[in-house]
């Protein structure tokens, strides 16, 4: 179906821009999960785009701690669900798409429900054995997924579509010993949120994934950015059994 005029007045300004595929964005469907500091600002910037069904997953509610990096909520939105609020505040946003949220804790048994019927997910969560449980679906239901992760002065990303490419477990199989409350600062996350939401519209709209394989790595304090390569891991409990080419024998430090 062509673009209204509405829609064609909306996106006037990135309809310009090369390789642009406004109809493929429409039909896109993207999981968000987790709308603190990371999935919030990629969930904003996909609705602005006009990805045409955001289904959001937060179980938190809005407490005054987060309001450091959570730009999206108001300190009047103290003690009221996140979830519900993004979808609000997006809907408002862009009322021509469509906005579904969902207010649950990321379990084994509902990631495969929130991941099933979409083309991506974005990972917005904080916890590294939530995101264990992301690639489990990703993997199962070969639906990619774009990591991301903050940590005091450090961010990261990369794509995980598995078994084409190497899965999170396979270069990061453990749970990581990190401090709890994770260090963080409102401006990273925002960036790293940028950079998952700038990737998940190329490759939605091409096909594209230039980090897989790879993590991107930028270093805050020295304004640094650096990819380091991997390669699918024999002997992943998630997807090693299914390794045919060229593997590691062990996972990355
Ligand atoms: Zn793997």
């Amino acid at each position: 179906m062509s673009l209204s005029r509405a829609e064609i007045e909306r996106y006037q300004r990135q309809l310009l821009v090369d390789s642009w595929n406004q109809e493929r964005l429409r039909s896109a469907r993207v999981l968000v999960v987790g709308v603190g500091g990371l999935g919030e600002i990629s969930a904003t910037y996909l609705a602005a785009a006009g990805v045409g069904h955001l289904r959001i997953c937060d179980s938190d509610k809005v407490e005054l701690s987060n309001l450091n990096r959570q730009i999206l909520f108001t300190t009047e939105d103290i003690g009221k669900p996140k979830s519900a609020l993004v979808g609000k505040r997006l809907a408002a946003q862009n009322p021509e798409i469509e906005i579904e949220s969902v207010s649950d804790r990321l379990t084994e048994t509902n990631a495969s429900e929130l991941a099933s019927g979409c083309d991506l997910m974005i990972d917005g969560l904080d916890s590294h054995s939530d995101r264990l449980k992301l690639n489990h679906a990703s993997f199962d239901l070969k639906v990619p997924f774009i990591y991301g992760a903050v940590n005091e002065w450090l961010g990261q990303l990369s794509f995980f579509n598995p078994p084409r490419t190497a899965c999170l477990a396979c270069v990061m199989p453990e749970e990581l010993q990190a401090p709890t409350p994770t260090p963080v600062f409102g401006a990273l996350p925002g960036v790293i949120g940028s950079l998952q939401a700038t990737l998940a519209v190329r490759y939605l709209m091409t096909g594209e994934d230039p980090v897989s394989n790879a993590l991107l790595i930028f270093r805050a304090d020295t304004m640094a950015f650096e990819t380091v390569t991997f390669e699918r891991r024999r002997g992943c409990e998630v997807c090693g059994k299914t390794v045919t080419g060229p593997v590691l024998a062990s996972p990355h430090s």
